[in-house]
């Protein structure tokens, strides 16, 4: 298990510059660890307060939850510094097209699982400073009437505790018995099919209301094809959000294809771009995601200087909610990172 984990964390914080294949693939590009483009990741742009499973809850020792939500105003003074020092926005499609030469002061903006709020807070902010950002869709959050396994997990945490919710897993799995908390949440998260999660989540916690808010959080087809039409890249961030590097090709495939095909028909655009969940992923030369029709692929292994042909990854920069401009401007200008992710 430990040496499992291990592999999996060396994975996800390995920078991708010093990855032996993506530095092959930057110098055959003539990419340079000081050329490239920042691409900055966030989450949520909301009020810190609202719906704070999704995205803000820090109080477990094990389920330390610190998915970036910026408040709008925060945000927006963001994107005005960045335009004041000159910056032009890009989104990532775009990116994958330009010849390296046009792309000094660029900066592009992602942002992981879009939730209803994106067009009340993040929407109005683009469309006010007239910039345009990419949005990775999970497809499987469309139009849900349930909660996604992930979301169900962080509102049985957030609502239970951490000491009741793995108690209640671990009572549920035989095989978690001995299982400290952070095993019986790493497995859990990692090891289970998707049917698995569901079903345990269920059975051990049941929404009362959970229509409503499955209602509330999640975009609708028509949202969806209403915010297509505004200024955004539609991407795709998989199927149902699943560690992928744990599935099987067909199964890590169809994350890959039917997202695209799926966000493609709602939105009426092509979808060129994907964004790895949990930043879990294992095709490590981009065969899959060459064969699934897509040109670049995200992760969030912290480097700002990759760019990137058809079928190529990118690493990103992972803005956290306490991020001052004066950070976010040394992240983006120099190739200064954060000690820890
Ligand atoms: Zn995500």
């Amino acid at each position: 298990m430990n040496r499992t984990l291990n592999r999996l964390y060396l994975r996800a914080t390995t920078p991708l510059f010093f990855n032996p294949v993506s530095f092959f693939f930057l110098n055959a590009m003539g990419v340079t660890a000081s050329r490239g483009v920042p691409l900055l990741v966030y989450h949520r742009v909301a009020p810190l307060g609202e719906f704070q499973f999704l995205g803000t809850f820090r109080s477990g020792r094990v389920s330390r939850y610190r998915l970036c939500c910026v408040e709008p105003r925060r945000f927006a003074q963001q994107i005005e510094m960045l335009l004041h020092r000159g910056y032009e926005f890009k989104t990532v499609a775009e990116l994958s097209d330009a010849p390296s030469s046009s792309l000094t002061r660029t900066v592009a903006l992602t942002f992981d699982d879009i939730f209803y709020d994106s067009q009340k807070y993040l929407i109005p902010i683009l469309k006010k400073y007239r910039i345009k950002a990419t949005l990775f869709f999970v497809s499987d959050m469309i139009e849900r009437e349930t909660l996604l396994w992930q979301h169900r997990l962080y509102h049985g945490i957030s609502t239970l505790s951490e000491e009741i919710f793995f108690k209640a897993l671990r009572d549920a799995i035989k095989e978690f018995g001995g299982m400290n908390d952070l095993d019986v949440y790493n497995t859990f998260r990692r090891k289970l099919s998707l049917a698995e999660k569901n079903d345990i989540l269920a059975r051990i916690h049941p929404i009362a209301n959970e229509r409503e808010l499955a209602k509330e959080i999640y975009l609708s087809k028509r949202d969806l094809k209403v915010m297509s039409d505004g200024p955004i890249e539609v991407a795709s961030h998989s199927v149902s959000h699943q560690y992928m590097g744990e599935l099987d090709d067909e199964a890590y495939l169809l994350e890959l294809t039917q997202s695209k095909a799926d966000l493609e028909e709602i939105s009426e655009k092509p979808v060129h771009s994907f964004s790895y969940p949990f930043n879990s992923y294992k095709d490590e030369d981009g065969s899959l995601l060459v064969q699934a029709g897509y040109k670049v692929a995200c992760t969030v292994n912290e480097s700002r200087f990759e760019l990137v042909g058809s079928g190529r990854r990118s690493g990103r920069i992972n803005i956290r909610e306490e991020d001052s401009q004066a950070t976010i401007l040394r992240m983006v200008s120099t190739q200064w990172k954060r000690d820890t992710l």
